[in-house]
């Protein structure tokens, strides 16, 4: 070890920064997080630090007599003697010093810090490389969520009552391993501390061990794993079982703890793998089971996905879940398909539709929809496509009104397949889209010539 990573208490304490600038602000700040008294002293200041009135600023130049009192003092000026001066006096004076950029002149370095207060974790490299530190950091920004400073807290809360009921550490220790791993710890990250609490005093109260399971139902987003939430990616590596269907990709589906049961329920159309009410009860047998099951969803789970209806039957049987939101496929597919879909200057309201179509026809409020400066997206529109149009056109939407069919969008086989209310079902039916794919309605669809960002196979993409 080079250094001994310790955490200091700086509350109401007198801490010392030298220096003016941007870098001298931003440490003070840091030091003013931590609840320090802080002066900073400079012949000059930056506007940086005008607004913060929690800074104390001395316009002098640096003299000894500034360190007096000091606990801590960093040196951040551009003047190479001042830092050198500060380093040299407050060794000589016993006080930890920190000279920006400049290890040889400090006697502590600052780490790059991750903070989910009261949990906080630090990172350094030893001043070899603040990049390296500072990325590894960001890495475990996704998987540390800021829910953690509201679990940390909650624990803190909960350690008495704890002990009064569990004498021996070690069976103590057992105990919060089982709330940190189980449903209580996602009570409390999903913002049910109430639940969280009344679920914990109970087993404290009865001394058994943990026995629920509980139910992730998780939005996995259109197709491009980049596009998952980090809740998602965090319940994904926890779960004992994956219920998965043929909305979600393999990439996404493959990220999920290695060594998870993976059980595939289907959803091809016409041809549903296991019926929705297997599902159902299949969520809530392995759940009672004791097992963490994830319920992984193309796009939103509550955007036409049946999600409602899966947790109604956990939700009657009192089991733990929670639902995490997931980009759906109208939002996913337009960005990759540059297609805003309420540019001001074509739409100022778009609607979400499902274009399914229930023996052979299409029961839709055709009049609501075929209104001007109005997106529309169809979900599961592809078979009925030539009625949509018709219905559109029949409505009173021009045939010339611009509309398109992306397929698989987000992934690597995105195509987007352009035309007219009028032109488009004969275009589809030489271009043959493949499943999934998404109808987009309406002005915006023009904007895509000039937008559109995301080219995986331009041989696949046309326009017509
Ligand atoms: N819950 C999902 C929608 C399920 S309905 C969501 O929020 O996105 C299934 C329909 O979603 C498909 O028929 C198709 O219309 C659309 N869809 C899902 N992923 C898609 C993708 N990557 N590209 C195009 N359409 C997609």
């Amino acid at each position: 070890m080079d250094y001994l990573p310790i955490f200091m208490n700086v509350k109401g304490r007198p801490c010392l920064v030298v220096g003016g600038g941007d870098v001298a602000f931003r440490k003070a700040s840091v030091l003013v997080d931590a609840g320090a008294t802080v002066k900073a002293v400079a012949p000059e200041f930056s506007t940086a630090f005008t607004g913060q009135q929690s800074i104390e600023r001395i316009v002098e130049r640096f003299r000894p007599g500034h360190l007096e009192g000091a606990i801590l003092v960093i040196a951040a000026t551009d003047d190479g003697a001042v830092n050198r001066e500060v380093s040299r006096l407050a060794r000589e004076n016993n006080i930890p010093v920190n000279v920006v950029d400049n290890p040889d002149l400090c006697t502590f370095i600052m780490p790059s810090i991750l903070d989910r207060s009261p949990l906080m974790v630090a990172f350094s490299s030893g001043g070899a490389s603040p990049v390296l530190a500072r990325m590894l950091r960001g890495k475990l920004e996704t998987m540390i969520p800021q829910g953690y400073s509201r679990l940390t807290a909650f624990c803190a809360r909960l350690r008495e009552p704890s002990k009064a009921h569990i004498a021996d550490p070690a069976r103590r220790r057992i105990f919060w391993e089982n709330v940190l791993e189980g449903p209580i710890a996602e009570k409390v990250l999903a913002g049910d501390e109430a639940g969280a609490e009344a679920m914990l005093l109970d087993r404290l109260g009865s001394g058994k061990p943990e026995q629920t399971g509980e139910v992730y139902l998780v939005g996995a987003g259109p197709g491009d794993p980049d596009l998952l939430t980090f809740r998602a990616l965090r319940l994904m590596q926890k779960a004992d079982v994956v219920l998965y269907d043929n909305l979600v990709s393999k990439p996404i589906v493959d990220m999920a703890r290695r060594d998870a049961a993976r059980i595939f329920v289907g959803k091809q159309r016409d041809n549903h793998t296991l019926p929705q009410e297997e599902i159902n009860a299949l969520l809530v047998s392995l759940a009672k089971q004791g097992k963490r099951v994830l319920r992984l969803k193309g796009g939103d789970p509550f955007i036409f996905g049946r999600g409602g209806e899966e947790i109604e039957t956990l939700a009657a049987q009192g089991i733990p879940f929670q639902v995490v939101p997931g980009i759906t496929a109208a939002s996913g597919v337009a960005s990759y398909a540059g297609i805003p879909l309420t540019h001001r200057d074509y739409a100022q309201a778009c609607v979400f539709v499902t274009g399914h179509l229930k023996d052979g026809s299409m029961n839709l409020d055709w009049g609501a929809l075929a209104r001007p400066r109005q997106t529309i997206v169809f979900y599961m529109g592809l078979h009925g496509l030539e009625t949509l149009c018709a219905k559109l056109i029949e409505h009173g939407l021009p045939g010339s009104t611009p509309a398109a069919i992306v397929q698989q969008g987000t992934t690597q086989s995105q195509r987007v397949i352009k035309g007219s209310l009028a032109t488009l079902p004969g275009i589809a039916k030489i271009e043959k889209p493949q499943a999934p794919t998404l109808i987009i309605v309406g002005g915006v669809v023009s904007l895509s010539e000039k937008l559109a960002w995301f080219h995986p196979n331009k041989s696949a993409e046309m326009a017509s």
